[in-house]
């Protein structure tokens, strides 16, 4: 509804490295071959495949240069890997966390002799009493 997501969203799909033309065409890759921009590639609607159909770049379907195109995808990406890089230290120290608790709990089943499968047993006998209405 609001005109804010709109925005975002016609954003998100003009940004980066486009996969479909507005007029909902693929696109290809082309290089070209101008005097100002010799060999410079760049994303086009594949309905434009026949560069004689071009009157000039901004007939409303897709142009974009790859450097461009790369430069938004690398741009957008790099918020994303700080988070994720974030995300891994946090997660790093959870792990720490929980392997010395897992320690603790090593060491306290040693301690009084309890083995894996004797704790399974007391839970599941624990449970089983539980579940019967006394
Ligand atoms: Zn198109």
């Amino acid at each position: 509804m609001s005109s804010s997501s709109e925005t975002s969203m016609v954003d998100s799909f003009d940004r980066g490295v486009p996969s479909k033309c507005v007029c909902g065409a693929g696109v290809t890759i082309f290089t070209s071959r101008t005097q100002e921009n010799p060999g410079r590639p760049f994303f086009r609607c594949l309905t434009k495949r026949d560069a004689k159909s071009w009157t000039n770049k901004r007939d409303g379907h897709m142009f974009k240069w790859v450097e461009d195109a790369v430069y938004e995808e690398v741009q957008d990406a790099l918020p994303k890997v700080g988070a994720m890089a974030n995300e891994i230290v946090k997660t790093k120290s959870e792990v720490i966390a929980l392997n010395a608790q897992k320690r603790t709990c090593d060491e306290f089943s040693t301690k009084h002799n309890i083995d894996e499968f004797s704790t399974k047993q007391n839970i599941d006998e624990f449970r089983q009493k539980q579940k019967k209405p006394s």
